[in-house]
Formats: structure tokens, C-alpha cells, sequence
């Protein structure tokens, strides 16, 4: 469920036409709906009420400070994947208790930060890794705490880009291994084992592989225990899907009354990442038309928003509705076309092959589902300045980051002196 629709002929945001954003601040821009991302984060935090559970919202699909408050106002905390989105979290009052922090590949000094801030666990993800977080602590005289991230080699049956849990993947910590590696860090003398951890990908519109997946973790779980091994939390990664187009994801209510009873018996606090789901429909990408062009075989919708604004099309082939602003572009004549950027590659598209109504110069579109993994993986390819962030909520709108300028593209580069 989400808060944009048609009103009178024109598609708003909540009680905010959208042509009358891009008259005062022009196009593309990212539109969010405060509304759709606080009820998507409430739904998915109610459906596990009943179990002692924190909902670490995964920065890395919309960080926007203002956005990341939104959620620390309604209790959630945060699931990063470097220093810079420990930053930002911490900037936006998430307190650090409530941050997990995982990825392959994390550094000395992110290590140290994250110490310094106290964050609620490391999810760490080999064994060189829990090396260097044991280290870093003996230097600061502290004790980590640290889940280990198991990969649990379930098929999460979505894009091989975005899965994480299977063996071949570079996630994790092999299953077959786990125990081991749980024995070494238990011995270690600046880590202390508090969770447990297992990510297995994005997009996942089963429950199948979240039940796989918590099976093999829970008899790690228990195994753990029975050796004396504390572990406190439990925590299942995200990756709960969402509907971009005729997919049928499982409602966190769902997904709950399936893997509730499991994680119960844990007895440990059970920790969600979930990303996505609590963004994805929150978000649309508004851009406006310049031209229309019919190739010999194809015909091209040339917009102004392109794959450094959105690189989900380009990047998975993934699909986007999109929408035409004005309810009476959307009743025209249909054709067979690609919505295409103004960069000069041809793998920049926001739809291939796609049905749609025959686009005119002028016309706003709004591609939608565009609130996760969109600005967080814009770039400034072409030269092009990153495209502003806004938040509605009823009948206001704010700029929660604006379009950056051309001074911002060159900022901080410098040419050395010989060259002058
Ligand atoms: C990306 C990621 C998430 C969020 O995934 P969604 O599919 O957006 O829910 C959660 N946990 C980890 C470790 C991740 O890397």
C-alpha cells in the first residue's frame, strides 16, 4: 500500500500534485511519501510484536538523514555496511545500540568507529575479519561484540545479483564451518558472541527460503548454547520483496505468522534488517519528456532522469512502472517503446519494450517503486548532478536534499601546479 494516486486527472503524492513540485524545482527529482514509509516501517515492526525484536532499518536502500529519522522517531535502528552510513545513522539520532553493522570488507578504522560509537554488534564475515575486530578492540581495551554472518546456502530464487545466502556467494561464513569459527571467537580474548546472523538476499517473494534459511540457523542456535555459548540475538537480515510489477510477496504479517513461532523459541531478541520492503513503494522518480524518436524499428521516450539517477534498469534489467503524470497522457493511443536517459550508453533505459501511452515532449512521467537502492546508487555520470530528494507528508513538501549544482561536481578537484 502506498500514498500515490491519481486526484482529478493529475498523480499526487499524497495531498501534493506532483507537476507542482516540478514547476518549482524542476525535474528529475525523488519523491518520497512520509506516510508510506512510516505505516510500511509500523506494519513490519507490529506484525513481530509478540517477540522481544529490534527492526534495524538497512541504510544502504535510503539513507537520507530525514528519511532515516523518520524511522529512529518510530524506534527503529540501523543495519550498515560501512563508516559512512555509521555516520549517517548516528546523524540522523539513530542511537547506537540499535546499529548492526555487516559487509565483507570492513576496515581498521570503520572498525574503530563503530567501537568507539558502541554499536549493538559486528556481523562479521570470515575469519581474517574477526582477526582484525579482536585486534582493533585489545588496542582500544574494549570487548566486541560480534554475530557471526552464516551463510546458510539456501536459494533465495531471486536475481543472482542480489543473492547473498548461496555458497558460492561472497558473503558470509560457510555453513559447514560456522561451529569452528564460533569455538575460535568464544576463545578470543576482545570478542564477545552475542548473535547470531544470516542474510540471504533481496527482493525474496517467497517464505520457503526465509523458513530454509532459519532452520539451518536455528540448529546452529541451538548448538551454540548447548556448548555454553551465549548467544542473545538473533538476527535474519532482510530481503523481504515487493511488488514492482505482478510479483506477490508475502505480507510481513505472513512472513511472521510463518517464522514467528521459530524465532520465539529462541528466547534471544530477534534483530530485522529489513530495506526494501519499508522503502521501495515509498519512493517515485519524477521526470519530464524532451523528446520522442522512431527508430526504424523501435521508438524512444527520451527523458530527462537516466541510469546515474536510477541504475536498477541498467544494472539488474529490473522493471519499473512508469507512470504518466497527467491522468489524460495515460488514456492515449499505447505503443511499444523504451524509456531511455539523455547518457550516451545504450544499456541507459528505465523500461525496454514497454506499453506504454504515446509520450509527448513535455509530459512528466513517474517511475514508480524508486524509494530503495535509487538516489542511494545514483552517481554523477555524464556530469550530471544528482537529482534532488523531496518529502511530502499531506499537503507539505520539504527538500530533503537538493539537486546538486555544477560547482558540486567539481568539488574538491584540483589541478596541480606544473599544470597551470
Ligand atoms: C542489503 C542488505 C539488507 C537489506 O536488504 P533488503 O532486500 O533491502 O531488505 C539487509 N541486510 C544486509 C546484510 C544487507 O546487505
Amino acid at each position: 500500500m502506498h500514498h500515490f494516486e491519481y486526484r482529478n486527472g493529475v498523480f499526487h503524492c499524497e495531498d501534493v500534485p506532483l507537476p507542482k513540485i516540478a514547476e518549482e524545482i524542476g525535474t528529475p527529482f525523488y519523491v518520497y511519501s512520509h506516510a508510506t514509509l512510516l505505516r510500511h516501517f509500523t506494519v513490519f515492526d507490529k506484525a513481530f510484536e509478540k517477540i522481544p525484536h529490534l527492526v534495524c532499518f538497512a541504510v544502504k536502500a535510503n539513507s537520507n538523514l530525514a528519511v532515516l529519522r523518520i524511522f529512529a522517531k518510530a524506534g527503529g535502528g540501523a543495519d550498515i555496511v560501512s563508516g559512512g552510513e555509521l555516520y549517517r545513522a548516528q546523524r540522523a539520532g539513530i542511537p547506537a545500540n540499535k546499529i548492526v553493522y555487516a559487509g565483507v570488507g570492513k576496515t581498521r578504522p570503520e572498525i574503530r568507529a563503530a567501537l568507539e560509537a558502541g554499536i549493538l554488534m559486528f556481523n562479521v564475515e570470515s575469519s581474517q575479519e574477526l582477526l582484525t575486530i579482536d585486534a582493533v578492540a585489545a588496542e582500544m581495551g574494549v570487548k566486541a561484540p560480534v554475530a557471526l554472518r552464516v551463510n546458510p546456502d539456501v536459494d533465495p530464487k531471486t536475481h543472482p545479483y542480489i543473492s547473498t545466502g548461496l555458497r558460492n556467494n561472497k558473503f558470509g561464513i560457510a555453513w559447514q564451518t560456522a561451529l569452528e569459527e564460533y569455538r575460535n571467537a568464544a576463545r578470543m580474548p576482545n570478542i564477545e558472541v552475542v548473535g547470531v546472523h544470516k542474510h540471504i538476499g533481496s527482493q525474496i517473494t517467497l517464505v520457503s527460503p526465509f523458513m530454509d534459511a532459519l532452520e539451518r540457523t536455528l540448529e546452529l542456535v541451538t548448538q551454540l548454547k548447548s556448548e555454553g555459548i551465549n548467544i542473545r540475538y538473533v538476527d535474519i537480515g532482510g530481503g523481504l520483496g515487493i511488488t514492482y510489477k505482478d510479483e506477490a510477496p508475502p505480507h510481513p504479517d505472513d512472513l511472521a505468522k510463518n517464522i514467528g513461532p521459530m524465532l520465539e523459541q529462541t528466547g534471544c531478541t530477534i534483530v530485522f534488517e529489513p530495506g526494501r520492503v519499508i522503502v521501495g513503494n515509498a519512493g517515485a522518480l519524477v521526470a519530464r519528456t524532451l523528446y520522442t524518436k522512431s527508430g526504424a524499428e523501435k521508438t524512444f521516450f527520451i527523458v530527462d532522469a537516466a541510469m546515474n539517477d536510477l541504475a536498477r534498469p541498467s544494472l539488474y534489467g529490473s522493471y519499473q512502472n512508469i507512470v504518466p503524470v497527467e491522468e489524460e497522457a495515460a488514456r492515449r493511443h499505447k505503443v511499444s517503446a523504451d524509456v531511455v536517459g539523455p547518457i550516451c550508453e545504450s544499456g541507459d533505459f528505465l523500461a525496454k519494450d514497454r506499453v506504454l501511452p504515446e509520450l509527448r515532449p513535455g509530459d512528466l512521467v513517474a517511475v514508480m517503486s524508486a524509494g530503495a537502492y535509487g538516489f542511494t546508487m545514483s552517481s554523477n555520470y555524464n556530469s550530471r548532478p544528482r537529482a534532488p530528494e523531496v518529502l511530502v507528508s499531506g499537503v507539505r513538501y520539504d527538500v530533503i536534499r537538493p539537486r546538486e549544482t555544477f560547482e558540486h561536481l567539481v568539488a574538491g578537484e584540483t589541478i596541480p601546479a606544473y599544470l597551470e
